[in-house]
């Protein structure tokens, strides 16, 4: 994608502090960080959203994610960690290239996420429940839409 900042971040053609890369991944320090060391881990393959997203690919970053997460731990001494992907405009999603946001959490940051919840009835809930229900993945090796 040519007018994708990640994609030219990930060529090298826009600096970033990169802290991770490997065939599938790229992961960089975010340039308006929630908490120091605030990541954004992005496939290396242009994605939009998580539903675009091949499951090997996926599967990689996710991986990625994890070391990552524990680098956080054990070198930035983070106490908790955050995992937020956003998809879509209406979801915050400003950079439409597909990218997982970890975010450390320290004592007293002043970070909030506590999320207002709905009322919902168990009528619309039984609802939501059976347009909600997938399928089993029937053979795992393949990813999920081929
Ligand atoms: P989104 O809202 O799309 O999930 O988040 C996009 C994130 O990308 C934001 O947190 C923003 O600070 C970060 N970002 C946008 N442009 C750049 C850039 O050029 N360099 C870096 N390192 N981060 C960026
Ligand atoms: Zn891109």
């Amino acid at each position: 994608m040519d007018d994708c900042i990640f994609c030219k971040i990930i060529k090298g053609e826009i600096p970033s502090r990169k802290v991770y890369e490997d065939a599938s991944t790229f992961a960089f320090l975010d340039i308006n960080p929630a908490n120091p060391g605030h990541t954004l881990v992005v496939s290396k393959k242009h994605y939009a959203e998580l539903v675009d997203i091949t499951d090997t690919d996926l599967k990689d970053v996710i991986i990625n994610i994890k070391k990552i997460a524990k680098n956080l731990k054990d070198n930035m001494g983070a106490q908790g960690l955050n995992l937020l992907q956003n998809n879509g405009k209406m979801a915050g999603q400003i950079v439409h290239h597909i990218h997982f946001h970890v975010i450390p959490r320290f004592p007293n940051d002043s970070i909030m996420l506590a999320l207002p919840r709905k009322n919902i009835t168990d009528q619309e809930m039984d609802e939501i429940q059976k347009k909600m229900t997938v399928q089993e993945k029937k053979n795992p090796q393949l990813d999920w839409d081929y």
